[in-house]
Order: structure tokens, then sequence, then C-alpha cells
């Protein structure tokens, strides 16, 4: 009897995979914001503190190492995963930054920094004030002055005396995050504190249902196709075309299918148009390269 229905439940399974609304169900992907740790603080707040654990990993750091590009898209920060450091593939804002500063001009060299990939990191998480929402991830930026949220983080296990695995599931630690808003009016981390050793959780079961979600970053955070990054690096806003079935530039969608087959160029006087436009729009020099560095975007694009 039992291997009779495994046997359905088999391909009872099997016949939901295999219909599964393949494309829209990928490219509408709707994200649950419950899956994302951030230290925003709302409007009008300027201080608050944030309790979370860190959970262990079965293979080495908890803190996984991305690579991402970040891009203003209608105002708004987002993050891309760089195909090229997280896949071995061509990735369009990388190519943009090589072929800049193959100019050998000073000028280009500048503008290439805008297409830098940027070292992250993503760490799994229980937010102590949302714990029925589960396992969250929490990505930030590495920061090269070593001022950076991981920076902190070890600053803070090297001054432990015990208890220095702060990820143990019976005797590990939970942090407190202090974020404040900085003279940009950003919210910042500005000091992370381990808490006394304390069990992940005193409900066993509890624990073991976080332990055992087998979620990674790739499956919250998506990895975008080229054809998706090269809108965005040609300064254009990918929007889903149903007819299609792909993603296209926004306003080639407006434009209507019979005028919209424009040849689009992957040039560097494309990219530098896209940079000047988008630099004339921002605020002022200096706050905008405080606001890059600082910005905690993060809409999980
Ligand atoms: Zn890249």
């Amino acid at each position: 009897m039992s291997n009779e229905k495994s046997a359905l439940e088999a391909m009872l399974a099997q016949y939901e995979k295999n219909n599964a609304p393949k494309y829209e169900k990928k490219s509408e992907k709707v994200y649950d914001l419950k899956n994302y740790f951030n230290t925003f603080i709302k409007d009008g707040i300027n201080s608050a503190t944030k309790e979370i654990r860190i959970l262990p990993s079965q293979d080495g750091s908890p803190f996984v190492e991305v690579h991402g590009h970040k891009v203003q898209i209608e105002g708004e920060w987002k993050t891309f995963a760089c195909l090229k450091h997280q896949k071995g593939e061509a990735c369009p804002f990388c190519e943009a930054r090589e072929e800049l500063l193959a100019t050998g001009k000073e000028s280009d060299k500048e503008l290439a920094k805008k297409y830098n990939a940027r070292k992250m990191y993503v760490v799994k998480v229980i937010d102590r004030e949302n714990e029925e929402w589960g396992v969250k991830f929490w990505r930030f930026n590495h920061d090269y002055r070593k001022e950076g949220i991981f920076d902190k983080i070890h600053g803070l296990l090297t001054a432990l005396k015990t208890n220095k695995d702060i990820t143990n599931v019976t005797s590990g630690r939970d942090l407190a995050i202090s974020i404040q808003r900085n003279q940009n009016k950003i919210p910042v981390v500005t000091s992370i504190a381990a808490q006394d050793a304390t069990p992940l959780s005193e409900d066993a079961e509890q624990a073991e249902k976080w332990l055992s979600d087998a979620r990674t970053w790739e499956d919250v955070y998506s990895v975008r196709t080229y054809d998706y990054l090269e809108i965005i690096v040609k300064g254009g806003v990918p929007v889903w075309d149903k007819d299609e079935k792909k993603f296209v530039d926004k306003e080639a969608l407006k434009a209507d299918s019979n005028t919209s087959q424009e040849e689009i160029t992957m040039g560097i006087d494309n990219v530098k148009a896209n940079l000047q436009a988008a630099t004339a729009t921002e605020p002022t020099a200096t706050e905008t390269s405080v606001s890059t560095e600082d910005e905690e975007d993060d809409l999980p694009f």
C-alpha cells in the first residue's frame, strides 16, 4: 500500500512540476519582503536597535560572498548579481567597464568606476522581532575602509573571551545592531554588540525548522540574465512583455511593437550618455558618492 501511495505522490508532484507556468512564474516572481532583513528605519525615526541571530552554515563561513552591480533605476538603488563573478559568464556591466577602461582616458577611467562589481555578503539570520517569519537573508556591502558590518562583527568576535562561535545552536549569541541616521539622513549601522550566550531557540522543533531551511541567496535574490542587465546598462527599465515572453525596455514597450524595433548598440558613447544623464539628475557629486557607499538599498531584484 505504501509503495502505491508514494508512487501516486511522486506522479502528482511530477505533474505539478511539469505544468507549472514556467515563464510567468519566474519573471513575475513576487518578492516576499519577509525573506529579507535590513537596517532601514522608518521616516521620522533617527535610531533603532535590531536583534538578530546568525544561523550556522553547513560549509564554512555563514557570510557568503557575492559580487553585484549597484545602479539607480527610476530613482531607486538596485543591486544585480554580477554574471561574470557569480557565473563566469558575460556581464553587461563588466563589459561596459572594460570598454571604458580600454580607451585609456582619465575621464573614462572615472566613469568606469560606476560599473565596478562590488563585493557583498549575504548571511542567513533570524530576526528576533519577527521570528514567525522564519529565516531571513541579510545582504550588506564589503567596506574597503574596514568600517562595514563584517568589520564590526569581526571586531566583536575578537573581543569575546567565551562563546566566540556566535552561530552555535546551543551556546551562540544574538547580536544587537545599532542603527542611526548619518549626516545625510541615511540609516547606517553604528555598532554591533554580542548578547549573552543563549540557544538559537528554546523550542528544539523551531530551531530544527530554521536550521533545515535549505535556501541560498540565489533563491531570494534572483540572478538576472544578460539580456535583462543589458537593458539597464543602456539606461532602460526592464519590464516583462507578456506577448514576447521576455524582458524589454519599458520605453520600447510603450512605443508599440511596430515602431520599437530600433537597434540599440552597446557603444561607449551610449554608456557615457546614460551616465551623464544619470549624474545630471543627482543632487551633488559629493552627496552622491557618500550615499552610494552607505546606502542599503534593497529591493531583492
Ligand atoms: Zn559584472
